[in-house]
């Protein structure tokens, strides 16, 4: 038998959690299931038992598993070249490139592997963007939001506006300050606040949508403000598209949804359906990175690129996003149908396309966390956007009939929790 052969066939059927977590180090809280195959919004685990999988990675399989336009290219990706350094020119990232600038507010793309190391080129660039162009400002200040999530980086975990990922990490890195999100006087009071000498306000960092931190849609008003706020004191608008990004939100860009454009926006997660990648994409007048500044030896390579492109074309060839539109009202309905029934349970339903939240009374003990431990015995994986927070991010191919039976599973649970 050659050695795929005995791949194909062994199953995971023997895993032991116990021998995992002798070797592998204990940094996730895991639920007790291993997953072992996937296919369009189904999951399998070693004991084959079959989920609907409404976290998709965290909002990351943006096409499901194992979809075949995936498949067939990174297929053909791996067979003809899957790395090479940027030590020379990667057709693939030039023309994964030229489809985001083609399809955005932005000029010009790195590439890296996370959406922390997305951000933190974010952070670098505003820094050299302050030294260089901003009245050679020695001490910029970025402003980001409480309850907001910008990675595990020491630079990304400083933007972070929640001390629980903060703490025992110190010391934090300088320049950051924190202000309540959709919250535009608050906004307007740091940056008189912060305004002293070589120290002023550079950029202001945020999510369109607050995803981590309880899917918190951005306010229109706000960010309508916001944008005209930065115009006026030359101060950089950084949009944090990692996981609203990429068609989640029903448009292909969460700030489609504000009627305002970034600086600089950052993309992630779902941008090639798992492999993978990270971006950080600027306007021209601030893409003031030069030879030697920045680099990753990953970012960008061929494999990578050509399955964002595959992940791109897909949604724009099979009309993905009008499907996000549908699916999520329908999902918004069914699930404000459930959170009605139970008022005492449930304040509200929020959230952008497939990007929507059902949050949880905060006087009552029940928490998202033992709500989706009980959806994933009924088959249906869900992920907690904080203790209060349920979180529904399913694959953008999701279908209105798993649309209804994860919905059914749901009211199901909520019945059984009564
Ligand atoms: C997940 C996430 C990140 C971090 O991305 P990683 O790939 O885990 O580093 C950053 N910002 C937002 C908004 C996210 O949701």
């Amino acid at each position: 038998m050659s050695q795929l052969t005995v791949l194909e066939h062994s199953s995971l059927s023997s895993f032991e959690p116990n021998t995992f977590d002798n070797s592998v180090m204990n940094t996730y809280g895991r639920f007790p299931i291993a997953i072992e195959k996937g296919e369009g919004c189904r999951l399998w685990d070693t004991e084959g038992k079959e989920y609907l999988d409404f976290v998709a990675g965290i909002a990351t399989c943006t096409l499901g598993h194992a979809h075949p336009a995936l498949i067939e290219t990174v297929t053909q990706q791996i067979k003809k070249l899957h790395h090479v350094s940027n030590l020379y020119y990667i057709p693939e990232q030039g023309q994964l490139a030229q489809w985001l600038v083609e399809h955005s507010c932005a000029d010009k793309v790195f590439f890296c592997n996370s959406g922390a190391e997305a951000n933190e080129a974010a952070i670098k660039l505003v820094r050299k963007y302050a030294h260089t162009v901003l009245d050679f400002l020695e001490q910029p200040v970025i402003l980001t939001a409480k309850s907001s999530f910008h990675g595990r980086t020491l630079a990304t975990v400083t933007a972070t506006g929640q001390p629980k990922y903060q703490k025992d990490f110190e010391p934090l890195v300088d320049g950051f300050a924190y202000v309540p999100y959709n919250d535009i006087r608050a906004i307007e009071n740091a940056i008189a606040d912060i305004d002293e000498g070589n120290r002023r306000v550079a950029a202001i960092m945020l999510e369109p949508l607050q995803g981590e931190g309880g899917v918190r849609p951005g306010e229109l008003e706000y960010f309508l403000r916001l944008r005209k706020i930065c115009d006026e004191n030359n101060i950089l608008l950084v949009f944090d598209e990692v996981q609203v990004g990429v068609g989640r939100s029903g448009k292909l860009w969460g700030y489609e949804n504000l009627g305002v454009e970034p600086d600089i926006f950052t993309s992630a997660k779902g941008l090639a359906g798992g492999i993978p990648i990270g971006a950080m994409l600027c306007k021209d007048f601030c893409a003031v990175f030069e030879p030697g500044n920045h680099a990753s030896t990953f970012g960008g390579n061929p494999f990578a690129c050509a399955a964002a492109l595959s992940v791109l074309q897909t949604i724009e060839r099979d009309n993905i996003l009008q499907n996000v539109q549908a699916r999520g009202e329908q999902l918004r309905v069914r699930l404000r149908a459930i959170a009605n029934q139970d008022p005492h349970l449930f304040t509200e339903v929020r959230g952008w396309g497939l990007i929507n939240g059902m949050e949880l009374q905060s006087e009552i003990e029940l928490t998202s966390v033992e709500i989706v431990k009980a959806a994933m015995q009924a088959g249906l994986l869900l992920a907690p956007a904080g203790p209060k927070v349920l979180r529904f991010v399913p694959p953008l191919i999701v279908s209105e009939a798993e649309i209804d039976e994860a919905t059914a599973i749901l009211e199901q649970v909520i019945a059984g929790l009564n």
